[in-house]
C-alpha cells in the first residue's frame, strides 16, 4: 500500500488525539469484507463466520473465502459489501410500502440493502448520475432478484425539480474523498489530496440541496460518506442544517456501535470491525401522517394518483378494476376475445409484436381472492402454458386471407399477470406496462418517469420478438424453483457451463425451462430435441473459476 499523505496524517492526529496511533495501526490491517444474503442462508454459509452487529443480515467473510467467484454470487444469492458500508441503510430503516430514493446508488450495495428491508413492497428509486455505473447498478439489482426498483441515470437537481416532497426516505451516499477505503484501495490513498475534502464538501452541499427538496414533510434524509475527515462529515451536516431550518437531526442507535450524537454516527476501524463510514439521520419537519399508512388509509393507491391519464383501462377500454384480473388471466389461457387458447394453436395468429400498444398502462391490485391475496391458480401451471401458447409463427394465409390479428397487447398483459402472480414477493401490487416491446412490472407506487433517463423502469417480464414472446432474464432471477412448471436443476459443473453460455445435452419436456442450481435461479433455457438451449444474455455470460 502507498504511504498515507502527510496532510491526512496531520488531520487525523488533530481529530483523534491520543487515539491516532491505534487508528493508523488499524488502517494497515485487513479490510472487513462481508456479505448480505438475498436468497436465504444456505448458499452464503460456506463463506461466512459471524454477524455484522449493526446490520441485520450482514455477515463477515471467513479468511480466505472467495465468494465472488462462486455460482451462488452470479446467481444473486448474496451481495458482497464491506461491513461498515452496511451502516447507512441500517440507520435509514426503510420499511415495506415506503417510497425510497437512493440518490447516489451505484454499484448498488445500499440500494440492495434497502430493497431487502422493503421486502418487495413500496417503490425504490435507485439513481446514479454516471451512465456506465447506472447500468452496473441495474444489473446488480436484477441479479439479486429485486422486484420493486426503478433505476434512473439522472442528476439530483432534475429529480428534485420533478418530484418535490415525494419520498418517505432519501439516502445520499455521497461521493467523497474515500479515506475509509484506505485499507482496501491503494488508488484511494494515491488520489487523495489536501484539497479533496473541501472540494467534495462543495459537491456534497449541492447534492444535499436537491435531496432536501425530495423528502416529504415528516420524511427522513440519511447522509453518509466513507471518509473520516470532519469537513465532509460533521461540517457538511452543520452547513446543511444551517440553511435548512425544516430539517433536524434524529437520534438513533445500532447494536455494536451505540447511540448517535446529533443524529450522527461514525465507524472508526480502531473501535469496530469495519473500515470507515459516517451516517447522519435528519428528519424534515411536518406530519408523519403523510406516510405510507396515511396513503393506504385514504383508499388511494399511488398508481391511481400517478396513472398516466389512461384510466388504467384494459384492452377493451373498460376500467381495470382492482382484483378482477388474475383469475381470468391465469386460470387458463384465453385469447383476446375470451376464447380458450389451446396450446399449439398459435401458428395462425399474428406475430405477438404486432399492434402493441406501447406505453399502455394498467394497474393490478389484489388477486381474485381479495385484495392483497395470491391468485388461487398455481402460477407454475400458467406461466409456461402461456409462453407456449402465445403466437410463435407468422400469420397463416387461408384462401388468400390473413387470419385476424389477436390483441397481442392483451395477451401479453394477461401473461404478465401470471408472471407477476408467480413472483416470490408479498402479495403487493405492480403495474404492468408495455415499454416498446417489453412488458414491465413497475412498482405500483412509482411516479411518472416520462422525460427522465430511465435505465430500468421496473422488473422486465417478457419481450415480444418479431414472431414470438420470450421471457426476460430478470423474470427468471426473481423466481424461485417451483415457480415454473419446467425446471432444470443443474450440478455445479453444469451450472458453470450454463453461466458461460453453453447449451447442455438434456432430455425433458419441450419449452421454456427455469434453470437452477442449488435452489438458485440461473436464467432461462429452452428445451428442444435433447438439448437445453442457453438464453442467458450474452453480456452476462462468464467463465467462473470457483
Ligand atoms: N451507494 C453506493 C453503494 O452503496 O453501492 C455507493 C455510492 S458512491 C459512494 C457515490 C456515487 O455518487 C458514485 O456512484 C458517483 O458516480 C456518484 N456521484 C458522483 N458525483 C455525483 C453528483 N454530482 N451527484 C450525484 N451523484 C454523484
Amino acid at each position: 500500500m502507498p504511504e498515507l499523505k502527510t496532510a491526512f496524517i496531520a488531520n487525523m492526529r488533530a481529530l483523534l488525539g491520543e487515539e491516532a496511533g491505534a487508528f493508523f495501526r488499524a488502517l494497515e490491517e485487513a479490510p472487513s469484507l462481508a456479505l448480505r444474503p438475498h436468497q436465504g442462508m444456505e448458499a452464503a454459509a460456506p463463506f461466512i463466520e459471524g454477524a455484522v452487529p449493526w446490520a441485520e443480515g450482514g455477515f463477515y467473510l471467513r479468511p480466505g473465502a472467495r465468494p465472488g467467484a462462486s455460482v451462488a454470487h452470479w446467481a444473486g444469492a448474496f451481495y458482497l459489501q464491506e461491513a461498515s458500508a452496511m451502516l447507512p441503510a441500517a440507520a435509514l430503516q426503510a420499511k415495506p410500502g415506503e417510497r425510497v430514493l437512493d440518490l447516489c446508488a451505484a454499484p448498488g450495495g445500499k440500494s440492495s440493502q434497502l430493497a431487502l428491508a422493503m421486502g418487495g413492497e413500496g417503490v425504490l428509486i435507485a439513481n446514479e448520475v454516471d451512465a456506465a455505473r447506472a447500468r452496473v447498478l441495474a444489473a446488480n439489482l436484477e441479479r439479486l432478484g429485486v422486484t420493486n426498483a426503478v433505476v434512473l441515470n439522472e442528476t439530483p437537481a432534475r429529480l428534485a425539480a420533478r418530484w418535490p416532497g415525494y419520498f418517505d426516505a432519501v439516502l445520499v451516499d455521497a461521493p467523497c474523498s474515500g479515506e475509509g477505503m484506505f485499507r482496501r484501495e491503494a488508488q484511494s490513498r494515491e488520489a487523495w489530496t489536501d484539497a479533496a475534502p473541501r472540494g467534495c464538501a462543495k459537491r456534497q452541499a449541492e447534492i444535499l440541496e436537491a435531496a432536501a427538496k425530495l423528502v416529504r414533510p415528516g420524511g427522513r434524509l440519511l447522509y453518509s460518506t466513507c471518509t473520516f475527515n470532519d469537513v465532509e462529515n460533521e461540517g457538511s451536516v452543520a452547513n446543511f442544517l444551517q440553511d435548512h431550518a425544516d430539517f433536524a437531526p434524529e437520534e438513533f442507535a445500532l447494536p455494536g456501535l451505540g447511540a448517535s450524537r446529533g443524529g450522527m454516527l461514525r465507524i472508526w476501524p480502531q473501535r469496530a470491525r469495519g473500515d470507515g463510514q459516517f451516517a447522519a439521520l435528519l428528519r424534515r419537519a411536518g406530519s408523519a401522517g403523510d406516510g405510507p399508512e396515511a396513503r393506504a388509509g385514504a383508499g388511494l393507491t399511488a398508481g391511481e394518483v400517478f396513472a398516466r391519464g389512461d384510466g388504467g383501462g384494459e384492452a377493451a377500454g373498460r376500467p381495470f378494476a382492482r382484483g378482477d384480473g388474475e383469475k381470468r388471466a391465469c386460470d387458463g389461457a384465453v385469447d383476446a376475445a375470451g376464447r380458450p387458447f389451446a396450446r399449439g394453436d398459435g401458428a395462425e395468429q399474428a406475430p405477438a409484436g404486432a399492434g402493441l400498444d406501447a406505453g399502455e398502462v394498467f394497474a393490478r391490485g389484489g388477486g381474485a381472492d381479495g385484495p392483497g391475496s395470491r391468485p388461487s391458480v398455481h402460477p407454475a401451471a400458467s406461466i409456461d402454458m402461456w409462453l407456449d401458447a402465445l403466437p410463435k409463427a407468422r400469420p397463416a394465409r387461408r384462401a388468400g386471407k390473413t387470419a385476424p390479428a389477436p390483441d397481442a397487447a392483451a395477451l401479453l398483459r394477461a401473461l404478465g399477470e401470471c408472471a407477476v402472480a408467480a413472483l416470490p414477493v408479498s402479495p403487493q401490487s405492480a403495474r404492468l406496462h408495455l415499454e416498446g416491446r417489453r412488458l414491465i412490472a413497475a412498482p405500483l407506487d412509482a411516479p411518472e418517469l416520462d422525460g427522465l433517463r430511465v435505465v430500468s423502469p421496473g422488473l422486465a417480464l417478457l419481450r415480444a420478438e418479431t414472431a414470438r414472446v420470450e421471457p426476460e432474464h430478470a423474470l427468471a432471477m426473481a423466481l424461485l424453483p417451483g415457480m415454473a412448471r419446467r425446471a432444470a436443476a443443474l450440478t455445479e459443473e453444469e451450472a458453470l457451463a450454463f453461466i458461460a453460455g453453453e447449451a447442455l445435452p438434456r432430455e425433458g419436456e419441450a419449452g421454456w425451462t427455469l434453470v437452477t442450481h442449488a435452489g438458485l435461479p440461473l436464467g432461462w433455457g429452452k428445451q428442444a430435441g435433447g438439448m437445453l438451449k442457453n438464453h442467458v444474455p450474452k453480456g452476462l455470460r462468464a467463465r467462473l473459476h470457483p
